[in-house]
């Protein structure tokens, strides 16, 4: 099929952009990489009367460090810089692993951050990565901008606190410590993720101890979900299992259990919910003890 009829606009400015959602009264959509909203486009389960390509603005382009060793990354960068950027890959290694998991390369080319953020597919990566990694969210609209934490971000199946005029701008991420994990399945390689969860062990920036340290309330573990609720999922069960206590094989494993007993998956031709549930319990195992290898080779 084709599109519907819209109207195309490519404005040269953040403001201009921001103008025409706010006249398009919620009948204007942003054209980022294309790679969801065109398929809507085409199937005719979007019609939108005004089409704004935001290709092109500047303000929307790049990866700059910040002071606190973290990075503040353009809504605009395409999947695949944030797979292979030295940068990401050194301060946000998580989201960088995550990136590489989005579709095939074709997708990874022209998707963009913001785009996939917005879209805030369920089984999306780089939506869970971001909550593991508690990213802030910069948001401009046509008369205020406004910083979100990713957590506050993601309000169910396809619906984000964007308002109907607002455009994300950029991501920002503070430096990460070694102690992450990242595990998804797929049927088969470029599909979206039956099931996967992100795991940051350990807060910010470097650990320092000469033991295992214990994830407790200073430390933090944070995993997060996807494909498995209809938003990023925070497995808060499985967290408070590993609050206070020592990481390791065995704890891994009983935090794994409460992640699978914590969800409520979907069910679909693709997977039914129990196995949603049994990979949910095994994706979290496997990524705590990824994140426990990273956090032992960084001390040795
Ligand atoms: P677009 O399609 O241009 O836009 C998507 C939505 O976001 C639109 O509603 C648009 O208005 C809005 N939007 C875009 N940018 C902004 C912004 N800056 N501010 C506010 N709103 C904005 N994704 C995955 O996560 N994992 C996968 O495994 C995966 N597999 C895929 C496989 C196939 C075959 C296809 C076609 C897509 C797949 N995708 C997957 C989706 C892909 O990652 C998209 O790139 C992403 O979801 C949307 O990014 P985009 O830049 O293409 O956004």
């Amino acid at each position: 099929m084709k599109p519907a009829s819209f109207r195309y606009a490519r404005p040269a400015s953040l403001a201009e952009a921001t103008a025409l959602l706010a006249e398009g009264h919620g009948e204007a959509k942003l054209l980022a990489g294309g790679q969801s909203l065109v398929p809507l486009l085409n199937m005719r389960l979007a019609r939108p009367a005004v089409l704004v390509d935001l290709n092109g603005l500047n303000e929307l382009e790049g990866i700059a460090p910040t002071p606190d060793g973290g990075l503040r990354i353009g809504a605009l960068t395409r999947h695949a810089e944030l797979a292979t950027s030295l940068a990401v890959r050194e301060r946000a290694p998580l989201l960088a692993e995550a990136a590489r998991h989005v579709g095939n390369a074709a997708i990874r080319n022209r998707g963009t951050l913001g785009g996939s953020v917005a879209h805030a597919d369920p089984a999306a990566e780089l939506p869970a990565a971001l909550v593991a990694i508690d990213a802030r969210f910069h948001v401009t609209g046509s008369r205020e901008s406004r910083i979100l934490a990713a957590a506050d971000f993601f309000r169910g199946l396809l619906a984000t606190a964007l308002g109907a005029d607002e455009i994300l701008t950029a991501v920002e991420v503070s430096g990460q410590g070694p102690g992450w994990g990242f595990a998804e399945v797929a049927r088969r390689p470029g599909d979206f993720a039956l099931a996967g969860v992100a795991a940051v062990v350990g807060a910010r920036g470097p650990l320092t101890l000469s033991s295992l340290p214990p994830t407790g309330e200073e430390e933090g573990a944070r995993l997060v979900g996807f494909g498995i609720g209809d938003r990023p999922l925070r497995l808060t069960e499985a967290e408070r299992i590993l609050t206070g206590a020592r990481l390791d094989a065995s704890t891994a494993g009983q935090a794994g259990a409460a992640a699978g007993r914590g969800c409520d998956p979907p069910d679909d031709v693709h997977g039914s919910a129990d196995y949603r549930r049994h990979l949910a319990t095994v994706l979290t195992e496997t990524a705590l003890l990824q994140a426990l290898a990273r956090l032992e080779t960084s001390r040795r």
